[in-house]
């Protein structure tokens, strides 16, 4: 970036409720596995004459996100009509709440360099998603598809002041959402289907500069990844723009990704009047304090709390409690996990342990594997059982690795396969001795080097020593045994 200037972002976070029917009608939401235009009804498909009627379960999840995020309830909120015309819209028209959210001026908190920032939350709301457009080339021609599934699928807004001042900030507060929505159980969040998508609008101005610049709204994105390489890129071309003494036009762009470009799909003289009015089929909804406080008590331990509770009660680390936090299935699995290693003096170890092995080897296997932590075909018991073998000493951490692995691929326990590998770590003294006295027998070069007093000698031999019995020796009862021999020469 040409120095003083400086980004300002806003996000628009839209996400796909997990309940089971549509936002205004009975028609299932699952309209990804189902077969294209079998999830419609004359309400979805906007015939005349049909009405909508409100899912109590999305204004729930809605009421539940707002309450995460510290937001207030209103008691009065509405529907409203935000009219254009477009081939995904089948009445010509999209439910959605204008001027009465569910739920008003909350918090989510980044962090920047160590230092936690609150980014505001202007409001929550819900609305309707629209149907999905294909744009089909063949033999007959070029033509467009669609599929009535996704229309009338519960969606819900989020929308954030304009308070991330770089690419990085707004990646942590998507992160932050994105997890936030998956503790909470309202969406599957997930980026590739859909189901959690974000619109950036992004504006520069020089530092120290009041008034913020003119912004343009990008979509399209549909990872992480995009969505940072898409904010760079615009602030770039917005730079560059000034810089060649050009102004910004405010309008809406499309992030191409194969060519890592935004391009320009529609500007401000383009845009749409929506002509909002009031939802004369839906009467507005009372919000009483008491569903509020019902909704309050759903409130489950979210990211933020669960990785404090890590850190002062399970003595992790800040950077492994965050991984291990930040998706709710990995957490769960490691509780898991936790909650069946034995009680013992040493609390910590097993658990420091079992942290390693989730983060390490075992997130390596399941990648291989493509599977993840809330489909993870390795049970919690066996993970529990190969720390609590490492720990007291029987196994070496390099070849728990080795159990790890086979037992992932086999599904045998990790007692079966030890013991059937013959794994488990010499501790017969006598043949500690005979080891050791055969190596240092063979090595009389490193035996004199070790008498006139280079003492990384024995180390040498140790080494020699662990290779010989396949790195199932402990190396300080090696190391105590080596010096007791070469004590004799
Ligand atoms: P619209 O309804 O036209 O999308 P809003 O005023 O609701 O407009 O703003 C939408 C988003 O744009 C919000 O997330 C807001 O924070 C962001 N935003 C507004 N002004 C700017 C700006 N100058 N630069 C960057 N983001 C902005
Ligand atoms: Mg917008
Ligand atoms: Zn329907």
């Amino acid at each position: 970036m040409a120095t003083g200037y400086e980004t300002v972002i806003g996000l628009e976070v839209h996400v796909q409720l997990a309940t089971a029917s549509k936002m205004f009608c009975a028609c299932g939401s699952d309209y990804q596995s189902a077969a294209p235009n079998t999830r419609v009804c004359p309400v979805c498909l906007g015939l005349p004459g049909s009405l909508p009627q409100i899912n109590s379960k999305a204004v729930e999840y809605t009421i539940l996100t707002g309450l995460a995020l510290g937001c207030q309830i209103p008691e009065y909120t509405k529907f409203d009509r935000k009219n254009y015309p477009y081939p995904d819209l089948m009445k010509g028209y999209q439910i959605s709440q204008y001027d009465k959210p569910l739920a008003l001026q909350g918090i989510m908190p980044i962090d920047v360099d160590g230092q936690q920032k609150d980014i505001n939350v202007t409001r929550v709301h819900l609305e309707e998603d629209v149907a999905k457009l294909s744009h089909i080339s063949d033999s007959s021609g070029s033509y467009s598809v669609v599929d009535i599934n996704r229309a009338g699928v519960a969606l819900m807004e989020i929308v954030s002041e304009p308070d991330m001042r770089s690419a990085e900030e707004a990646r942590q507060y998507l992160m932050n959402m994105h997890s936030m929505v998956q503790y909470l159980g309202v969406s599957n969040a997930n980026m590739e289907d859909g189901n959690f998508r974000c619109d950036a609008n992004v504006s520069v101005r020089l530092k120290g500069q009041e008034e913020f610049g003119t912004r343009t709204e990008i979509k399209n994105m549909n990872s992480f990844r995009s969505v940072v390489s898409a904010i760079e890129y615009e602030t770039q071309r917005q730079i560059d723009v000034i810089e060649s003494g050009g102004k910004v036009v405010q309008e809406t762009r499309g992030w191409v990704d194969d060519k890592q470009v935004t391009a320009s799909q529609r500007s401000k003289e383009q845009a749409h009047d929506y002509r909002y009015f009031p939802e004369p089929d839906l009467p507005p909804l009372i919000i009483s304090a008491q569903m509020v406080e019902e909704i309050k008590a759903l409130l489950p331990e979210l990211p933020s709390v669960r990785k404090e509770r890590f850190i002062n009660d399970l003595d992790l680390t800040e950077y492994e409690a965050d991984l291990l936090t930040s998706e709710k299935s990995t957490a769960d699995y490691f509780e898991n996990v936790v909650n069946k290693l034995p009680e013992q003096s040493d609390r910590y170890k097993p658990i420091k342990t079992t942290s390693n092995f989730i983060l390490g080897d075992l997130t390596a296997l399941m990648k291989d594997a493509g599977e993840n932590f809330s489909s993870c075909s390795f049970p919690p018991n066996y993970l529990a059982e190969l720390v609590m073998t490492v720990v007291s000493g029987d196994i070496s951490v390099n070849i728990a690795k080795n159990v790890l692995a086979e037992s992932f691929k086999t599904q045998d326990s990790p007692s079966v396969i030890i013991e059937r590998n013959d794994y488990a770590v010499i501790s017969d003294t006598d043949v500690l001795f005979a080891s050791v006295e055969t190596v240092v027998a063979n090595n009389t070069k490193a035996v004199e080097d070790y008498k006139s007093g280079k003492e990384s000698a024995a180390k040498f031999l140790v080494g020699q020593v662990m290779k010989e019995t396949k790195g199932q020796a402990k190396p300080d009862v090696v190391a105590g045994i080596v010096l007791e021999v070469l004590s004799k020469y």
